[in-house]
């Protein structure tokens, strides 16, 4: 009986250790890279020409969970958008930074002053069946590299912000002529899932 009952103890803790765990929504190595500066600290964004670099750009993220009152995710939002203007870029997302999350923010090129938006756990939820050749993507981790991609002109999104609401909305917009905000939205999603603009090059 004695024996039996600290090994409910044993099981109970661990279980209690296993819940902890997954309340947090990153690693202790993920928490001192976010930690290692302030908020208008910039990242360094990893490059596809790096060994290491380039096996974090290629793995796939994890979603965030309890992100909405965490000071960690909330760092590592403000740290993104420091780097994302310091870059000049458009979007950037969490695996170019080292953090193989699923999480990234993207400009509202659609939108009056151009938001940046944090999208977290994104999706994809429709799109239609044609695909469109956009001209001249680019990427932070692909240094003087440019080229055309396979892209959908629209897509239908599920996304939470960072306030942790959901959002459903349709994002339109694949010509640097016009906006390409749809285009944008899709690069920094396939980065949650180890995919380049290389990968999808279009004549
Ligand atoms: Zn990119």
């Amino acid at each position: 009986m004695k024996f039996e009952r600290i090994h409910l103890i044993v099981i109970g803790i661990s279980f209690l250790f296993v819940s902890c765990k997954t309340l947090h929504p990153f690693t202790e190595a993920e928490k001192t890279l976010i930690a290692s500066g302030t908020a208008e600290t910039p990242f360094r964004v990893v490059q596809i020409t790096g060994k290491q670099d380039s096996i974090v750009l290629r793995t796939p993220g994890s979603d965030v969970r309890n992100f909405a009152n965490d000071a960690t995710f909330h760092l590592l939002v403000e740290r993104l958008k420091t780097t994302l203007r310091e870059e000049n870029g458009v979007g950037i997302a969490a695996p170019q930074v080292g953090i193989s999350k699923n999480l990234f923010l993207f400009l509202r090129l659609d939108l009056p002053g151009q938001p940046v938006v944090v999208a977290v756990n994104p999706k994809i939820i429709n799109h239609p069946d044609t695909t469109v050749c956009f001209e001249r993507d680019g990427c932070l981790s692909i240094p003087d590299r440019s080229g055309n991609s396979v892209r959908y002109p629209w897509i239908d999104v599920e996304y939470w912000n960072e306030k942790g609401e959901k959002i459903q909305e349709r994002l339109a917009g694949y010509s640097r002529r016009n906006t390409f905000t749809a285009v944008i939205f899709q690069h920094e999603y396939d980065h949650t899932r180890g995919v380049l603009f290389i990968d999808k090059l279009c004549e």
